[in-house]
Parts: C-alpha cells; sequence; structure tokens
C-alpha cells in the first residue's frame, strides 16, 4: 500500500517512551483492576468532555448498554436510533430487551434528521439515541427540544467522535449521557479494547459504576443483577498518554480532510459531506459517495490507495435483525448511503503528500470511470 487506510501502530511509535513507562508503571504495580489509573483517567476524560462524570467500561457497546439500562429502559420500550449507523447502536437498545425504532438521516450530513423524530415517538419511547457519525455530531438542540417535550432521554453514541464540538461544546456532553469507544481504531484508541460513559447525571454515574462490577458496591454484596464491564489499568493508563495528545492528532485529520474537501470538490458524481457551520469535525473517517462506489474502490486498491465502507449492510438489513421484519427499500435513504459510501484514507500519521496521493488516484480513478 502506498497509503494505507489506517496505521494503527503509528501511536506507539510516536510515544514509545511514554507507553511503555507507563505500561512498566502498571506492571509494577501489582493491581490491575479499578484502582487509581482508571480513576484518574475517568476524572480527566470527563474534564476533556466538559461533563461532571466519567465511568470506564469495557467497550464502547456496553458504555451504551449499560446507559440504557441504567435508565430502567427495557422489554415493551422503545428507543429511537438513526437507521444509518453501525449495529452496535441498535445492539445497545436489543440488549437491554427494549425496541429500536430507526430515524433516517440528513442526505447531506448523514447524521440522524431531527425533523423525522417526531413522527417516529409513541407512548412507548423512552429516549432518543444519536450518533454522531463519522466523527460530525448530529443536530443537538433541535433533537433537545423534542425530547424536552417528549420528556425523553437523549443518548449519544459518540463512538466516532472523541473532542468533536457542536456550537462549541464538546460532544459527551450534548445531552443527557453518552457512551464511548476505546476500539483501537477509534480517535482515541486503547490497545485492546475499552470504553467510557460521560454524564452530568451523579445518580446515572453511580448506577452504571455498581453495573460494571457485578452490581456490586461493597465487595461480594450484589444490589442489582450485573455485568463484568470494566476498563482496566493498564488501558487507562495508555489512554490517558493519548488523551494527551487527542487534539493535535485530531488537528492532523482536519488538516487531511480539509485538503480532500479542497482538491476534491467539483468531481463529476462525487459527493463530499456537508460541514455545517456549527459543527467542528474530528474526521473520524473521510466518506465519500460515489454512484460507482465498488469500481471506485477497485481503482483505489490497484493505485496503493487503502479504502473501506462504512457500512456496507445497514441494521434493518442485517440477518442478526431479521426479526424486526424489516425489508429492502424500509430506510430507503439509509440503503441508498450504504451503497454508494466509501471510506478514503485519514488518520493522524498521514501527512499532506499522503493526501496528495490519494487526491491524485482519486481524479485518475474518476476520469476513467466516466
Ligand atoms: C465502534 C462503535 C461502537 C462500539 O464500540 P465497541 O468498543 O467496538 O463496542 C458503537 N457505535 C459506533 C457508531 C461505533 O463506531
Amino acid at each position: 500500500m502506498n497509503v494505507p487506510f489506517l496505521d494503527l501502530k503509528f501511536p506507539y511509535i510516536e510515544l514509545k517512551d511514554e507507553l511503555d513507562a507507563a505500561y512498566r508503571r502498571v506492571m509494577e504495580s501489582g493491581w490491575y483492576i479499578l484502582g487509581t489509573e482508571v480513576e484518574a483517567f475517568e476524572a480527566e476524560f470527563a474534564d476533556y468532555c466538559e461533563s461532571k462524570q466519567c465511568v470506564g467500561v469495557a467497550n464502547g457497546l456496553d458504555a451504551l448498554h449499560l446507559i440504557v439500562r441504567g435508565y430502567g429502559i427495557g422489554p415493551g420500550d422503545e428507543v429511537i436510533v438513526p437507521s444509518n449507523t453501525y449495529i452496535a447502536t441498535w445492539l445497545a437498545v436489543t440488549h437491554a430487551g427494549a425496541t429500536p425504532v430507526p430515524v433516517e438521516p440528513d442526505e447531506r450530513t448523514y447524521n440522524i434528521d431531527p425533523a423525522k423524530i417526531e413522527q417516529a415517538i409513541t407512548p412507548k419511547t423512552k429516549a432518543i439515541m444519536v450518533v454522531h457519525l463519522y466523527g460530525q455530531t448530529a443536530d443537538m438542540d433541535p433533537i433537545n427540544v423534542i425530547a424536552r417535550k417528549h420528556g425523553l432521554k437523549v443518548i449519544e453514541d459518540c463512538a466516532q467522535a472523541h473532542g468533536s464540538r457542536y456550537k462549541g461544546r464538546r460532544a459527551g456532553s450534548l445531552g443527557d449521557a453518552a457512551g464511548f469507544s476505546f476500539y483501537p481504531g477509534k480517535n482515541l484508541g486503547a490497545v485492546g479494547d475499552g470504553g467510557a460513559v460521560t454524564t452530568n447525571d451523579i445518580e446515572l454515574a453511580d448506577r452504571i459504576r455498581i453495573l460494571r462490577n457485578y452490581g456490586s458496591q461493597i465487595k461480594y454484596h450484589n444490589e442489582v443483577v450485573g455485568f463484568n464491564s470494566r476498563l482496566d489499568e493498564l488501558q487507562a493508563a495508555l489512554l490517558r498518554i493519548k488523551l494527551t495528545r487527542l487534539d493535535e492528532w485530531n488537528d492532523r485529520r482536519r488538516q487531511v480532510a480539509g485538503r480532500y474537501l479542497l482538491e476534491l470538490a467539483g468531481q463529476q458524481k462525487l459527493t463530499l459531506s456537508h460541514v455545517p457551520e456549527w459543527a467542528e469535525s474530528v474526521w473520524h473517517l473521510f466518506v465519500v459517495r460515489y454512484p460507482q462506489r465498488d469500481q471506485l474502490q477497485k481503482s483505489l486498491t490497484e493505485a496503493g490507495i487503502g479504502t473501506m465502507i462504512h457500512y456496507p449492510i445497514p441494521p434493518h438489513l442485517q440477518s442478526a435483525y431479521a426479526a424486526l421484519a424489516y425489508d429492502r427499500g424500509s430506510f430507503p435513504i439509509a440503503e441508498n448511503i450504504h451503497n454508494e459510501v466509501l471510506s478514503l484514507p485519514i488518520g493522524p500519521s498521514m501527512t499532506l503528500s499522503d493526501a496528495e496521493q490519494v487526491v491524485h488516484a482519486m481524479r485518475s480513478s474518476i476520469v476513467a470511470l466516466r
């Protein structure tokens, strides 16, 4: 590959001395679960997200699932979710026994369309789970207005939005509670699985602290039926170091994205994502739309450019959700997006000359496909 889709080893190369020292500190401490590193990371990440509380958990799916559980949402309840998202958003709802009710996205931003939410609300609706897809926040003000009017919780899926801002405020502080993933490929990634909940709701945070640890506050006293979903000390120690670089790494992504937006504008049949003036994206992914997506991907692969598709099949057409009985055509906007999207390389390791190579390969592929 001339330009790989993502270089996962890069953060280690850049921060080797600091990460190695943190690794040794944890190894030598003899304390590996729920200790001072997790506590410190929780305080630092809450601060970063401009949120009062942070609870470290085992992964992003658990973060979202435990929020749903923590609000007592379960069988018989409905949660509004985007039709255009990664399946984890829906799984968080169904794992709690509740029903996901999909709402179509805005075609220009790929995020849930606030204008379509109200018609999906029923007497069973308990929450709206928004996803800040590809690194750009959903349009939160109208969503919060609808939620307040109907007495619903707003849950943010921030798995792709560490550091993203909406009207100057950070993702993770824009609703009632937010779930983050630290899967290695995310903007803030561990060297394994990890996740966190941020919230200003102290009672919810306390319930999730109990739920993540076997339903227990005092060892061997179990108040509720809990889970084992803890962020471990080693991941927390490594994440603390990477967190100090997150803004810088997001800036580098922004520079690459800026170059793509400038140099790929006006290419025939190519759609670039729209960034509203209130959004400060962290460009988890740089997604373009192109009618002959598969041919474009093949041509880029031949030119040594790594790409991926996020995502090839929407949740409502996955066999996992056959029981929900949706068909092809149930959510046409999401389906069209899934048929046409392609993610170009982006990440903190990329140089502007890498970006130039991608631009060059894109332009010549598009000319050849005309
Ligand atoms: C990655 C991701 C998740 C799940 O995170 P895990 O840590 O892999 O469980 C949830 N939602 C979205 C939108 C994601 O991209």
